[in-house]
């Protein structure tokens, strides 16, 4: 067997992280992603098509390399969450929260050193560590996938980790951290950071505070977020988070210059204008959400308490045979999490209802 081309042992065959990614022929109905099914309105169109449009008049030049007017607009977006506020300072973006968290372990983490997280959690994360050369230590959740802060604790003195990554609500399980464990863990964790994945939290759930409270009283927190997910926005790639102005500026000189194109930044800039619209629906799917796990619950599946826009559920004695049962019904669904369990996005009330039945019709054939 050729040793070409010359991968990294530890990359040799490996296949490329990612969901399978089918046409809407193939299946009609996406809830595999955890996308907003809900696409711009034609007054958002048009907006973002007239400031990439101004963009691209100047795309002869280098962009802004400090993003100056987004990191404003995202610190004004963020700082409703707080009554601290967030100035530009504490702000960082780039090309999707993936983009974001890899930066912070190329600055923070990295050989010697330790990254840890909790399982079932967001499958990229020891690909971060990989790609970084950084030890990585995987913990465990509970029962109902929450996080027992004594098994944590002792995790984080026995290996004293870099970085803690740690997504609320977390994904596969939609299960949200409490405020007073993300305080005792930054104080465990000492100059290590904790980064609290925020992807989903604007689904949370009413009076479900969000992390960037507390960025204040620990300057070894840090926030990610994305506008991928509740933003309705993730094929423009923009994710970003919030932190101590001293954190961000290790990551100002680990990013490649310009990472943030002109396009990009127009386009993250006019979808911020139309917040409103594009949060639009997020009450929406939360109330789709809870729907959805009364009714897996209703029909005996166990069922994961959720936060985010996506529901876990199972346990199938033969997963893989169900989410086929569904994807020939047309309705794609995500096999992941722990063995036997699906995770299904919250899509429109019609997208939904296809599932309920493909569902009933898959479940009633397997048994
Ligand atoms: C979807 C997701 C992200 C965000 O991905 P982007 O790169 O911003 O599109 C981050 N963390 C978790 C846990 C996610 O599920």
């Amino acid at each position: 067997m050729s040793d070409f081309p010359p991968l990294r042992d530890e990359l040799k065959g490996l296949e490329p992280y990612g969901a399978p990614q089918l046409s809407l022929d193939e299946a009609p109905v996406q809830l595999n992603v955890n996308e907003n099914p809900y696409g711009p309105s034609p007054e958002c169109v048009a907006d973002i098509a007239a400031s990439v449009a101004a963009a691209a008049g100047t795309l002869n030049r280098y962009p802004d390399r400090e993003f100056g007017e987004l990191r404003a607009a995202l610190a004004a977006y963020l700082g409703k969450d707080t009554p601290h506020g967030i100035v530009p300072d504490q702000v960082w973006a780039a090309n999707g929260s993936n983009e974001v968290m890899l930066q912070l372990l190329q600055a923070y983490a990295g050989p010697g050193r330790t990254a840890l997280s909790f399982a079932p959690t967001y499958s990229m994360y020891p690909e971060y560590a990989r790609d970084t050369n950084t030890e990585w230590v995987v913990g465990h959740r509970e029962e109902d996938f929450s996080l027992d802060l004594d098994h944590a604790g002792t995790l984080i003195e026995r290996h004293r980790p870099a970085v803690v990554l740690l997504p609320s609500p977390n994904n596969p399980t939609g299960t949200a951290l409490p405020h007073d464990a993300i305080a005792a863990l930054c104080e465990v964790m000492g100059d290590g950071l904790l980064v609290v994945d925020e992807a989903y939290g604007e689904f949370r759930r009413a009076g479900v505070p969000s992390a960037v409270e507390l960025l204040p009283a620990h300057r070894n927190l840090v926030v990610t977020r994305t506008m991928s997910k509740a933003f309705a926005l993730a094929g423009a790639r923009l994710g970003y988070l919030a932190a101590d102005p001293a954190l961000v500026d290790g990551i100002r000189v680990v990013r490649l210059p310009y990472h943030l194109s002109a396009v990009t930044q127009a386009v993250a800039l006019a979808a911020l204008r139309h917040e409103k619209e594009l949060l639009g629906r997020v009450d929406d799917l939360r109330a789709e959400r809870d729907a959805t796990v009364g009714w897996l619950r209703e029909q005996g599946h166990r069922v994961a308490d959720s936060d985010a826009n996506f529901v876990l559920f199972g346990v199938f004695r033969d997963r893989r045979a169900v989410w086929q049962a569904l994807l020939d019904r047309g309705v794609l669904v995500r096999e992941v999490g722990p063995d036997g369990w699906l995770r299904v996005s919250i899509g429109t009330p019609e997208e939904m209802k296809s599932f309920r039945m493909a569902l009933t019709q898959a479940t009633e054939e397997k048994s």
